[in-house]
């Protein structure tokens, strides 16, 4: 339910990438063993470090990465996919997106070489990111062999414009949500949450925020912590779960 996201990481220097690779470490062996990267993040340093992070262990973890809108053309997903295998130092991307549709590129293109992906055995599932409700059925007709896995959006307490239209639809439609920016960048919304709920879960308001973001069964969350103790924090976040009577009082409350 929890895994990790990893934009801006990469960008550290020295030391700092050394931290950033441990922080990954430490997330894995906690139990948060899928990965959410993209060929753009850091322009491919997020990519290198995650392969640093997942050596010898990379059959215990799930990586997703994104291709980029500039490289929808036939063969440049075929060759972006390439160049994100060789920085993540793997042979297959478990789960391939669409980071953001194009307005350029037709989406059956695009599709016919993530179709040829799965048959190449690169990639394992084909999602989408950032996509409408509209925009995910036209990529779901442009792919005759595939289904649609995931829609990464954002969605947070505080981030809810999904819930009217794009959350039901993918919980109709059974693809999985993977809610980014959970956290609302580490902006926690600490004074709105009654202090009451965070004792009686013994919970921070961080591990609230992914508690309630996770409640459906439709969403996965992916935090992005470099911060060891919020690495710690994120993945026992999830251990015990709000009641539906909690969660509709935060749901209102925070609306
Ligand atoms: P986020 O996960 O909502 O927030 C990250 C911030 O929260 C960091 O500053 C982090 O600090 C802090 N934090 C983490 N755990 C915490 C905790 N337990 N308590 C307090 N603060 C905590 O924001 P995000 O990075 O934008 O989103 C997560 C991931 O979603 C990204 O990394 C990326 O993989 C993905 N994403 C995708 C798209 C897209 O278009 N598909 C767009 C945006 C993001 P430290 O780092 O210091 O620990």
């Amino acid at each position: 339910m929890i895994g990790m996201g990893t934009w801006e990481i990469g960008d550290a220097k020295g030391g700092g990438l050394a931290l950033e690779v441990q922080a990954l470490r430490k997330g894995i062996e906690l139990g948060m063993t899928l990965i959410d990267t993209a060929e753009m993040y850091g322009s491919g340093n997020s990519e290198k470090l995650i392969g640093q992070a997942v050596k010898g262990i990379r059959d215990d973890v799930f990586i997703a990465t994104k291709v980029s809108p500039e490289h929808f053309g036939y063969d440049d997903v075929l060759a972006s996919c390439e160049s994100s295998l060789r920085r993540l130092g793997v042979e297959h991307i478990d789960l391939y997106q669409l980071h953001w549709p194009s307005y350029e590129v037709p989406i059956k293109e695009t599709m016919k070489a993530m179709e040829e992906l799965i048959s190449r055995g690169k990639i394992r599932y084909i999602g989408v990111s950032n996509f409408s409700v509209a925009q995910t059925l036209k990529a779901r007709e442009a792919l005759p062999r595939s289904e649609i896995a995931s829609n990464q959006v954002r969605y947070s307490l505080t981030h809810r414009s999904i819930e009217s239209e794009l959350l039901p639809f993918c919980e109709r439609e059974k693809l999985t949500v993977i809610a980014y920016t959970p956290l609302d960048s580490g902006r926690l919304p600490s004074g709105r949450i009654p202090q009451a709920l965070l004792e009686k879960y013994g919970m921070t308001p961080a591990q609230m925020m992914l508690n309630w973001v996770t409640y459906r069964d439709a969403v996965i969350a992916i935090p992005k912590a470099s911060d060891l103790k919020h690495v710690e924090e994120n993945a026992a976040a999830v251990r015990v779960r709000i009641s539906g009577d909690d969660y509709r009082a935060i749901s209102r409350k925070l609306a």
